[in-house]
Protein backbone atom coordinates (compact mmCIF):
# COMPACT_ATOMS: atom_id res chain seq x y z
CA UNK A 1 0.00 0.00 0.00
CA UNK A 2 2.89 2.39 -0.68
CA UNK A 3 3.60 4.43 -3.77
CA UNK A 4 6.75 5.43 -5.23
CA UNK A 5 8.83 8.68 -4.89
CA UNK A 6 8.66 11.02 -7.79
CA UNK A 7 12.40 10.61 -9.80
CA UNK A 8 13.99 13.12 -11.78
CA UNK A 9 15.48 11.69 -15.14
CA UNK A 10 18.94 11.65 -13.66
CA UNK A 11 18.59 8.33 -11.53
CA UNK A 12 16.17 7.19 -13.50
CA UNK A 13 17.47 4.57 -16.55
CA UNK A 14 13.76 4.32 -18.04
CA UNK A 15 11.98 1.04 -18.35
CA UNK A 16 13.36 -2.12 -20.22
CA UNK A 17 10.78 -2.30 -22.51
CA UNK A 18 8.76 0.63 -23.60
CA UNK A 19 5.50 -0.78 -23.59
CA UNK A 20 3.31 -2.93 -21.19
CA UNK A 21 1.29 -3.95 -24.31
CA UNK A 22 4.25 -5.92 -25.93
CA UNK A 23 4.10 -8.10 -22.80
CA UNK A 24 0.56 -8.42 -22.60
CA UNK A 25 0.74 -9.52 -25.94
CA UNK A 26 3.72 -11.91 -26.01
CA UNK A 27 1.77 -13.63 -22.79
CA UNK A 28 -1.17 -14.28 -24.35
CA UNK A 29 0.38 -14.94 -28.14
CA UNK A 30 2.73 -17.71 -26.69
CA UNK A 31 0.98 -18.62 -23.47
CA UNK A 32 2.12 -17.55 -20.39
CA UNK A 33 -0.71 -15.62 -19.44
CA UNK A 34 -4.16 -15.47 -19.90
CA UNK A 35 -7.33 -13.70 -18.42
CA UNK A 36 -9.06 -15.82 -16.00
CA UNK A 37 -12.56 -16.97 -17.29
CA UNK A 38 -11.63 -15.21 -20.97
CA UNK A 39 -14.75 -17.15 -22.57
CA UNK A 40 -17.12 -15.93 -20.24
CA UNK A 41 -15.82 -12.23 -20.87
CA UNK A 42 -13.09 -12.49 -18.03
CA UNK A 43 -13.30 -11.94 -14.15
CA UNK A 44 -11.42 -8.35 -13.48
CA UNK A 45 -7.80 -8.96 -11.42
CA UNK A 46 -7.07 -12.92 -11.80
CA UNK A 47 -5.29 -13.73 -14.35
CA UNK A 48 -4.13 -17.95 -15.06
CA UNK A 49 -0.72 -18.78 -15.88
CA UNK A 50 -0.53 -21.07 -19.67
CA UNK A 51 1.69 -23.88 -20.37
CA UNK A 52 5.22 -21.65 -20.48
CA UNK A 53 3.58 -19.38 -17.74
CA UNK A 54 3.77 -21.95 -15.31
CA UNK A 55 7.05 -22.97 -15.65
CA UNK A 56 8.41 -19.49 -15.48
CA UNK A 57 6.26 -18.88 -12.25
CA UNK A 58 7.25 -22.51 -10.78
CA UNK A 59 11.17 -21.99 -11.41
CA UNK A 60 11.05 -18.50 -9.72
CA UNK A 61 9.15 -19.72 -7.13
CA UNK A 62 11.64 -22.77 -6.67
CA UNK A 63 14.81 -20.18 -7.26
CA UNK A 64 13.19 -18.50 -4.11
CA UNK A 65 12.69 -21.73 -1.86
CA UNK A 66 16.63 -22.64 -3.01
CA UNK A 67 17.26 -19.33 -1.86
CA UNK A 68 15.95 -19.03 1.20
CA UNK A 69 15.24 -22.51 2.71
CA UNK A 70 17.39 -24.93 0.89
CA UNK A 71 20.73 -23.19 0.87
CA UNK A 72 20.25 -21.99 4.66
CA UNK A 73 21.20 -23.73 7.36
CA UNK A 74 19.07 -21.67 9.12
CA UNK A 75 15.54 -21.67 7.37
CA UNK A 76 12.99 -23.78 7.44
CA UNK A 77 9.53 -23.93 5.40
CA UNK A 78 6.21 -24.15 6.02
CA UNK A 79 2.78 -24.65 3.88
CA UNK A 80 -0.15 -23.10 5.63
CA UNK A 81 -3.63 -22.90 5.02
CA UNK A 82 -5.50 -20.41 3.36
CA UNK A 83 -8.41 -20.35 5.89
CA UNK A 84 -7.37 -19.67 9.30
CA UNK A 85 -9.11 -19.07 12.96
CA UNK A 86 -10.89 -15.99 12.10
CA UNK A 87 -9.89 -14.47 15.30
CA UNK A 88 -5.90 -14.78 13.85
CA UNK A 89 -7.40 -11.71 11.48
CA UNK A 90 -8.61 -9.70 14.59
CA UNK A 91 -5.53 -10.58 16.90
CA UNK A 92 -3.46 -9.41 13.84
CA UNK A 93 -5.27 -5.61 13.19
CA UNK A 94 -6.21 -7.02 9.81
CA UNK A 95 -10.29 -7.35 10.61
CA UNK A 96 -9.72 -2.97 12.03
CA UNK A 97 -6.76 -2.04 9.82
CA UNK A 98 -6.52 -3.92 6.65
CA UNK A 99 -8.26 -0.97 4.36
CA UNK A 100 -7.65 1.24 1.98
CA UNK A 101 -8.93 5.06 1.67
CA UNK A 102 -11.69 4.82 -1.18
CA UNK A 103 -13.49 7.75 -3.05
CA UNK A 104 -16.44 7.52 -4.97
CA UNK A 105 -17.54 9.56 -8.27
CA UNK A 106 -20.99 10.26 -7.70
CA UNK A 107 -21.89 10.22 -12.04
CA UNK A 108 -20.10 7.43 -13.22
CA UNK A 109 -20.09 5.58 -9.65
CA UNK A 110 -16.23 4.21 -10.49
CA UNK A 111 -14.31 3.59 -7.29
CA UNK A 112 -10.71 5.21 -6.59
CA UNK A 113 -8.08 4.55 -4.12
CA UNK A 114 -7.67 8.31 -2.57
CA UNK A 115 -3.86 7.74 -2.38
CA UNK A 116 -3.48 6.55 -6.73
CA UNK A 117 -5.40 9.67 -7.63
CA UNK A 118 -2.94 12.29 -9.34
CA UNK A 119 -0.90 14.37 -6.82
CA UNK A 120 -2.52 12.57 -4.07
CA UNK A 121 0.75 9.78 -3.99
CA UNK A 122 2.52 11.64 -1.33
CA UNK A 123 -0.58 12.67 1.16
CA UNK A 124 0.13 11.17 4.93
CA UNK A 125 -2.06 8.68 6.28
CA UNK A 126 -3.64 11.16 8.66
CA UNK A 127 -4.54 13.18 5.21
CA UNK A 128 -5.81 10.18 3.73
CA UNK A 129 -8.45 9.40 6.65
CA UNK A 130 -9.77 12.97 6.42
CA UNK A 131 -13.26 13.89 5.55
CA UNK A 132 -12.08 17.35 4.70
CA UNK A 133 -9.44 16.08 1.66
CA UNK A 134 -11.56 16.02 -1.40
CA UNK A 135 -12.72 19.34 -0.99
CA UNK A 136 -9.49 20.65 0.36
CA UNK A 137 -7.72 19.38 -2.28
CA UNK A 138 -10.27 19.96 -5.03
CA UNK A 139 -9.94 16.33 -6.02
CA UNK A 140 -11.80 15.73 -8.97
CA UNK A 141 -12.60 12.04 -10.94
CA UNK A 142 -10.13 11.23 -13.51
CA UNK A 143 -11.74 9.82 -15.76
CA UNK A 144 -15.40 11.85 -16.12
CA UNK A 145 -14.75 15.25 -13.78
CA UNK A 146 -17.32 14.30 -11.31
CA UNK A 147 -17.69 15.18 -7.71
CA UNK A 148 -16.14 12.45 -5.56
CA UNK A 149 -16.79 11.04 -2.26
CA UNK A 150 -14.76 11.81 1.02
CA UNK A 151 -12.74 8.76 1.61
CA UNK A 152 -13.85 5.39 3.33
CA UNK A 153 -11.88 2.75 4.70
CA UNK A 154 -12.62 -0.51 2.49
CA UNK A 155 -11.41 -3.45 3.98
CA UNK A 156 -9.45 -5.71 1.34
CA UNK A 157 -9.89 -9.08 3.24
CA UNK A 158 -12.17 -11.60 1.57
CA UNK A 159 -14.91 -13.25 3.36
CA UNK A 160 -16.89 -16.14 3.21
CA UNK A 161 -18.54 -18.96 5.37
CA UNK A 162 -17.69 -22.33 6.47
CA UNK A 163 -19.27 -24.97 6.79
CA UNK A 164 -22.70 -26.12 5.55
CA UNK A 165 -24.87 -22.94 7.07
CA UNK A 166 -24.33 -18.92 6.11
CA UNK A 167 -24.41 -17.18 9.16
CA UNK A 168 -23.11 -14.62 10.48
CA UNK A 169 -20.88 -16.92 13.42
CA UNK A 170 -18.97 -18.78 10.80
CA UNK A 171 -17.65 -16.18 8.67
CA UNK A 172 -13.81 -16.48 7.45
CA UNK A 173 -11.16 -15.01 5.52
CA UNK A 174 -9.23 -15.88 2.89
CA UNK A 175 -5.92 -14.38 4.26
CA UNK A 176 -4.38 -11.63 2.74
CA UNK A 177 -1.25 -12.54 3.85
CA UNK A 178 0.74 -15.84 4.61
CA UNK A 179 3.02 -13.88 6.92
CA UNK A 180 -0.08 -14.66 9.52
CA UNK A 181 -0.32 -18.69 9.19
CA UNK A 182 4.21 -18.73 10.27
CA UNK A 183 3.56 -16.50 13.24
CA UNK A 184 1.13 -18.95 14.56
CA UNK A 185 3.33 -22.03 13.81
CA UNK A 186 6.40 -20.35 15.27
CA UNK A 187 6.13 -22.33 18.49
CA UNK A 188 5.03 -25.49 16.71
CA UNK A 189 7.76 -25.50 14.11
CA UNK A 190 10.93 -24.57 16.41
CA UNK A 191 10.19 -27.28 18.79
CA UNK A 192 10.15 -29.97 15.91
CA UNK A 193 12.78 -28.49 14.12
CA UNK A 194 14.80 -27.49 17.87
CA UNK A 195 16.07 -24.52 15.93
CA UNK A 196 17.78 -22.04 18.13
CA UNK A 197 17.08 -18.31 17.23
CA UNK A 198 18.01 -16.59 14.89
CA UNK A 199 16.00 -18.43 12.64
CA UNK A 200 13.94 -18.30 9.79
CA UNK A 201 10.14 -19.94 8.53
CA UNK A 202 9.43 -19.71 4.74
CA UNK A 203 6.05 -20.05 3.25
CA UNK A 204 5.14 -19.73 -0.49
CA UNK A 205 1.82 -19.34 -0.98
CA UNK A 206 -1.77 -17.54 -2.44
CA UNK A 207 -3.14 -14.44 -0.83
CA UNK A 208 -6.61 -12.24 -1.62
CA UNK A 209 -7.01 -8.77 -1.35
CA UNK A 210 -9.90 -6.99 -2.36
CA UNK A 211 -7.71 -4.63 -4.65
CA UNK A 212 -10.01 -1.10 -5.51
CA UNK A 213 -8.00 -0.30 -8.28
CA UNK A 214 -6.30 -3.98 -9.56
CA UNK A 215 -4.21 -3.29 -13.00
CA UNK A 216 -1.00 -3.50 -14.77
CA UNK A 217 -1.38 -6.90 -15.92
CA UNK A 218 -0.53 -9.23 -13.00
CA UNK A 219 1.35 -6.39 -10.98
CA UNK A 220 -1.92 -5.80 -8.62
CA UNK A 221 -4.49 -8.85 -8.35
CA UNK A 222 -7.20 -9.86 -6.64
CA UNK A 223 -5.92 -13.53 -6.42
CA UNK A 224 -1.91 -13.76 -6.01
CA UNK A 225 1.04 -15.90 -4.59
CA UNK A 226 3.71 -14.80 -1.74
CA UNK A 227 6.54 -15.90 -0.94
CA UNK A 228 7.69 -14.62 2.26
CA UNK A 229 10.50 -14.92 5.03
CA UNK A 230 10.08 -14.22 9.04
CA UNK A 231 13.37 -14.15 10.54
CA UNK A 232 12.80 -14.47 14.72
CA UNK A 233 15.78 -12.58 16.35
CA UNK A 234 16.69 -11.51 19.89
CA UNK A 235 15.12 -7.64 19.88
CA UNK A 236 18.77 -6.10 20.13
CA UNK A 237 19.79 -7.97 16.88
CA UNK A 238 16.59 -6.95 14.80
CA UNK A 239 17.82 -3.62 13.03
CA UNK A 240 21.63 -5.27 12.08
CA UNK A 241 19.54 -8.37 10.98
CA UNK A 242 17.17 -5.57 8.75
CA UNK A 243 20.62 -4.29 7.07
CA UNK A 244 22.06 -7.84 6.69
CA UNK A 245 18.60 -8.96 4.76
CA UNK A 246 18.39 -5.78 2.32
CA UNK A 247 21.41 -6.45 -0.08
CA UNK A 248 20.76 -10.36 -0.07
CA UNK A 249 17.03 -9.27 -1.20
CA UNK A 250 18.41 -6.93 -4.10
CA UNK A 251 20.79 -9.59 -4.67
CA UNK A 252 18.32 -12.75 -5.51
CA UNK A 253 16.65 -10.50 -7.92
CA UNK A 254 20.02 -10.01 -10.08
CA UNK A 255 21.50 -13.67 -9.48
CA UNK A 256 18.15 -14.16 -11.91
CA UNK A 257 19.09 -11.49 -14.43
CA UNK A 258 17.54 -8.60 -13.26
CA UNK A 259 19.10 -5.47 -14.68
CA UNK A 260 20.97 -3.39 -11.11
CA UNK A 261 20.03 -0.30 -12.54
CA UNK A 262 16.36 -1.20 -12.27
CA UNK A 263 16.57 -2.14 -9.04
CA UNK A 264 16.40 0.60 -5.90
CA UNK A 265 15.51 0.55 -2.66
CA UNK A 266 12.98 2.86 -0.89
CA UNK A 267 12.44 3.54 2.92
CA UNK A 268 9.16 4.02 4.06
CA UNK A 269 8.60 7.60 5.56
CA UNK A 270 7.52 7.78 9.35
CA UNK A 271 4.08 8.47 8.61
CA UNK A 272 3.83 5.95 6.12
CA UNK A 273 4.58 3.22 8.34
CA UNK A 274 2.39 0.53 8.99
CA UNK A 275 1.36 0.74 12.79
CA UNK A 276 3.68 -2.20 14.02
CA UNK A 277 6.70 -1.38 11.72
CA UNK A 278 9.95 -0.49 13.13
CA UNK A 279 11.48 -0.05 9.69
CA UNK A 280 10.58 -0.86 6.13
CA UNK A 281 12.04 -0.50 2.69
CA UNK A 282 10.93 -2.16 -0.67
CA UNK A 283 12.92 -3.22 -2.80
CA UNK A 284 11.51 -1.48 -6.13
CA UNK A 285 11.97 -2.02 -10.01
CA UNK A 286 11.50 0.51 -12.95
CA UNK A 287 8.52 -1.19 -14.40
CA UNK A 288 6.88 0.57 -17.75
CA UNK A 289 4.70 2.25 -15.61
CA UNK A 290 6.87 3.56 -13.21
CA UNK A 291 8.87 2.81 -10.09
CA UNK A 292 6.90 0.21 -7.69
CA UNK A 293 7.52 -2.23 -5.27
CA UNK A 294 8.87 -5.21 -5.60
CA UNK A 295 9.31 -6.42 -2.24
CA UNK A 296 8.99 -5.27 1.03
CA UNK A 297 11.47 -5.62 3.83
CA UNK A 298 10.01 -5.06 7.53
CA UNK A 299 10.83 -4.90 11.28
CA UNK A 300 8.20 -5.76 12.76
CA UNK A 301 9.44 -5.90 16.15
CA UNK A 302 7.54 -7.65 18.88
CA UNK A 303 4.40 -6.87 17.55
CA UNK A 304 2.97 -10.09 15.82
CA UNK A 305 4.33 -12.77 18.56
CA UNK A 306 3.02 -10.91 21.51
CA UNK A 307 -0.49 -9.83 19.99
CA UNK A 308 -0.87 -13.76 19.59
CA UNK A 309 0.39 -14.15 23.01
CA UNK A 310 -1.48 -11.77 24.19
CA UNK A 311 -4.90 -12.99 22.40
CA UNK A 312 -4.46 -16.56 23.39
CA UNK A 313 -2.89 -16.77 26.59
CA UNK A 314 -0.24 -19.29 24.56
CA UNK A 315 3.21 -18.42 25.77
CA UNK A 316 5.21 -17.86 22.47
CA UNK A 317 8.65 -16.51 24.58
CA UNK A 318 11.74 -17.78 23.80
CA UNK A 319 14.58 -19.11 26.34
CA UNK A 320 17.45 -18.07 25.40
CA UNK A 321 19.85 -21.07 26.34
CA UNK A 322 23.02 -19.22 26.06
CA UNK A 323 22.37 -16.41 28.11
CA UNK A 324 19.42 -17.50 30.06
CA UNK A 325 17.10 -14.61 29.17
CA UNK A 326 13.57 -15.27 28.20
CA UNK A 327 11.82 -12.92 25.60
CA UNK A 328 9.05 -12.03 22.68
CA UNK A 329 11.25 -12.87 19.71
CA UNK A 330 11.44 -9.86 17.36
CA UNK A 331 10.75 -10.22 13.52
CA UNK A 332 12.69 -9.21 10.53
CA UNK A 333 10.17 -10.02 7.40
CA UNK A 334 11.13 -10.25 3.44
CA UNK A 335 7.91 -10.37 1.59
CA UNK A 336 7.84 -10.78 -2.39
CA UNK A 337 5.31 -11.79 -4.96
CA UNK A 338 5.38 -14.78 -6.98
CA UNK A 339 3.69 -13.23 -9.79
CA UNK A 340 5.42 -9.58 -9.35
CA UNK A 341 8.68 -11.50 -9.32
CA UNK A 342 7.91 -13.42 -12.32
CA UNK A 343 6.71 -10.22 -14.13
CA UNK A 344 9.89 -8.65 -13.58
CA UNK A 345 11.83 -10.97 -15.06
CA UNK A 346 9.45 -11.28 -17.73
CA UNK A 347 9.71 -7.63 -18.76
CA UNK A 348 13.34 -7.52 -17.80
CA UNK A 349 14.12 -10.23 -20.28
CA UNK A 350 12.37 -8.91 -23.33
CA UNK A 351 14.40 -7.33 -26.11
CA UNK A 352 14.82 -6.90 -29.66
CA UNK A 353 17.06 -6.85 -32.33
CA UNK A 354 18.29 -6.85 -35.56
CA UNK A 355 19.72 -9.60 -37.15
CA UNK A 356 20.65 -9.43 -40.48
CA UNK A 357 18.01 -7.13 -41.15
CA UNK A 358 15.37 -8.70 -39.38
CA UNK A 359 13.74 -8.37 -35.99
CA UNK A 360 14.41 -10.41 -33.72
CA UNK A 361 12.46 -10.86 -30.10
CA UNK A 362 14.32 -12.38 -27.46
CA UNK A 363 13.52 -13.32 -24.23
CA UNK A 364 16.79 -13.70 -22.60
CA UNK A 365 15.53 -15.06 -19.39
CA UNK A 366 18.64 -16.89 -17.15
CA UNK A 367 18.26 -20.63 -17.70
CA UNK A 368 17.21 -21.55 -14.01
CA UNK A 369 14.12 -19.60 -14.90
CA UNK A 370 13.45 -20.21 -18.51
CA UNK A 371 10.50 -22.30 -19.25
CA UNK A 372 12.05 -25.27 -21.50
CA UNK A 373 15.96 -25.55 -21.29
CA UNK A 374 16.23 -27.01 -24.35
CA UNK A 375 14.32 -27.39 -27.75
CA UNK A 376 15.21 -30.29 -29.75
CA UNK A 377 14.57 -29.80 -34.05
CA UNK A 378 14.77 -32.36 -36.92
CA UNK A 379 16.17 -30.34 -39.79
CA UNK A 380 13.65 -32.58 -42.00
CA UNK A 381 10.79 -33.99 -40.40
CA UNK A 382 10.07 -35.59 -43.33
CA UNK A 383 13.16 -38.29 -43.00
CA UNK A 384 12.12 -41.20 -40.14
CA UNK A 385 15.55 -41.79 -38.69
CA UNK A 386 16.12 -38.28 -37.79
CA UNK A 387 12.58 -37.71 -35.93
CA UNK A 388 13.22 -40.97 -33.85
CA UNK A 389 16.59 -39.31 -33.13
CA UNK A 390 15.41 -36.23 -32.26
CA UNK A 391 12.32 -37.84 -30.10
CA UNK A 392 14.98 -40.44 -27.95
CA UNK A 393 17.43 -37.52 -27.15
CA UNK A 394 14.22 -35.28 -26.21
CA UNK A 395 13.04 -38.74 -23.71
CA UNK A 396 16.11 -38.35 -22.27
CA UNK A 397 16.55 -34.61 -21.75
CA UNK A 398 12.69 -34.80 -20.72
CA UNK A 399 14.03 -37.68 -17.49
CA UNK A 400 15.55 -34.45 -15.84
CA UNK A 401 15.01 -30.77 -17.31
CA UNK A 402 11.83 -29.54 -19.29
CA UNK A 403 12.66 -30.43 -23.34
CA UNK A 404 10.55 -29.82 -26.07
CA UNK A 405 10.44 -31.28 -29.58
CA UNK A 406 9.02 -28.96 -32.61
CA UNK A 407 8.71 -29.42 -36.44
CA UNK A 408 5.61 -27.66 -37.06
CA UNK A 409 7.92 -25.04 -39.41
CA UNK A 410 11.14 -24.55 -41.15
CA UNK A 411 14.24 -24.58 -38.59
CA UNK A 412 15.34 -20.72 -39.30
CA UNK A 413 11.40 -19.91 -37.90
CA UNK A 414 11.83 -23.18 -34.97
CA UNK A 415 14.88 -20.83 -33.71
CA UNK A 416 13.17 -17.59 -33.56
CA UNK A 417 10.10 -18.94 -31.98
CA UNK A 418 12.17 -20.52 -29.26
CA UNK A 419 14.25 -16.99 -28.98
CA UNK A 420 10.98 -15.68 -28.03
CA UNK A 421 10.03 -17.54 -25.46
CA UNK A 422 13.48 -17.29 -23.97
CA UNK A 423 15.07 -21.26 -24.88
CA UNK A 424 18.40 -21.11 -24.19
CA UNK A 425 19.36 -24.14 -26.34
CA UNK A 426 18.39 -25.72 -29.36
CA UNK A 427 19.39 -28.99 -30.60
CA UNK A 428 19.08 -29.59 -34.42
CA UNK A 429 19.58 -32.83 -35.85
CA UNK A 430 19.84 -33.56 -39.80
CA UNK A 431 21.06 -35.38 -42.49
CA UNK A 432 24.89 -35.82 -41.34
CA UNK A 433 23.42 -36.57 -37.67
CA UNK A 434 22.80 -40.02 -39.11
CA UNK A 435 25.77 -40.08 -40.81
CA UNK A 436 28.55 -39.02 -37.91
CA UNK A 437 26.42 -39.31 -34.67
CA UNK A 438 26.63 -35.50 -34.05
CA UNK A 439 23.89 -33.03 -33.41
CA UNK A 440 24.14 -29.36 -33.03
CA UNK A 441 23.50 -26.96 -30.33
CA UNK A 442 22.78 -23.39 -30.64
CA UNK A 443 23.04 -20.62 -28.02
CA UNK A 444 20.03 -18.57 -27.57
CA UNK A 445 21.99 -15.34 -26.96
CA UNK A 446 25.22 -15.55 -29.16
CA UNK A 447 23.53 -17.77 -31.91
CA UNK A 448 26.49 -19.60 -31.82
CA UNK A 449 26.06 -23.30 -32.79
CA UNK A 450 28.57 -26.40 -31.93
CA UNK A 451 28.56 -29.49 -33.30
CA UNK A 452 29.23 -32.21 -30.80
CA UNK A 453 28.56 -36.15 -30.43
CA UNK A 454 24.93 -36.87 -29.54
CA UNK A 455 25.84 -38.74 -26.05
CA UNK A 456 27.54 -35.05 -25.53
CA UNK A 457 24.40 -33.06 -25.99
CA UNK A 458 23.04 -33.88 -22.53
CA UNK A 459 26.50 -33.47 -20.26
CA UNK A 460 26.80 -30.63 -21.93
CA UNK A 461 23.15 -28.74 -21.23
CA UNK A 462 23.56 -29.95 -17.55
CA UNK A 463 26.67 -28.31 -17.19
CA UNK A 464 25.60 -24.65 -18.78
CA UNK A 465 22.56 -25.01 -16.76
CA UNK A 466 24.97 -25.54 -13.40
CA UNK A 467 27.05 -22.86 -14.22
CA UNK A 468 23.59 -20.37 -14.69
CA UNK A 469 22.28 -21.66 -11.31
CA UNK A 470 25.74 -19.81 -10.03
P1 LIG B 1 1.27 -2.50 -2.61
O1 LIG B 1 1.94 -1.27 -2.12
O2 LIG B 1 1.70 -2.88 -3.99
O3 LIG B 1 -0.20 -2.55 -2.37
P2 LIG B 1 1.82 -3.82 -0.12
O4 LIG B 1 2.82 -2.90 0.47
O5 LIG B 1 0.44 -3.84 0.36
O6 LIG B 1 1.85 -3.69 -1.71
P3 LIG B 1 2.76 -6.18 1.10
O7 LIG B 1 1.59 -6.31 1.96
O8 LIG B 1 4.06 -5.76 1.67
O9 LIG B 1 2.41 -5.25 -0.13
O10 LIG B 1 2.92 -7.51 0.26
C1 LIG B 1 4.17 -8.07 -0.06
C2 LIG B 1 4.32 -8.36 -1.51
O11 LIG B 1 3.21 -9.10 -2.01
C3 LIG B 1 4.37 -7.12 -2.40
O12 LIG B 1 5.67 -6.58 -2.42
C4 LIG B 1 3.98 -7.69 -3.74
O13 LIG B 1 5.08 -8.30 -4.39
C5 LIG B 1 2.97 -8.76 -3.36
N1 LIG B 1 1.61 -8.24 -3.52
C6 LIG B 1 0.90 -7.52 -2.63
N2 LIG B 1 -0.31 -7.21 -3.11
C7 LIG B 1 -0.37 -7.77 -4.35
C8 LIG B 1 -1.37 -7.80 -5.37
N3 LIG B 1 -2.56 -7.23 -5.20
N4 LIG B 1 -1.09 -8.45 -6.53
C9 LIG B 1 0.12 -9.04 -6.73
N5 LIG B 1 1.09 -9.03 -5.80
C10 LIG B 1 0.86 -8.41 -4.62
Amino acid sequence: MTEAKPTTPADDPGPSVASLETIVSLSKRRGFIFPSSEIYGGINAVWDYGPLGVELKNNVKRAWWRAMVQERDDIVGLDAGIIMAPQVWVTSGHVANFSDPLVECSTCRRRFRLDELPGCENLTTTELRDPTIVERLGLKCPVDAGPLSAPRQFNLMFKTHMGPVEEDGNEVYLRPETAQGIYVNFRNVRETSRKKLPFGIAQIGKAFRNEISPGNFVFRMREFEQMEMQYFVKPATAAETFEYWMPRRRAWYERYGVTPERLRFREHRPDELAHYAKKAVDVEYRFPFGWKELEGIHNRGDWDLGRHQQATGESLEYFDPATEEKYVPWIVETSAGGDRAAFTFLIDAYREEEVRGEKRVVLGFNAELAPYKVAVLPLLKKRDEIVEKCHALRDDLAKDIMAVYDDTAAIGKLYRRQDEIGTPWCVCIDVDSLEDGKATIRDRDTMEQIRVDLSQVKPIVMERLAKARG
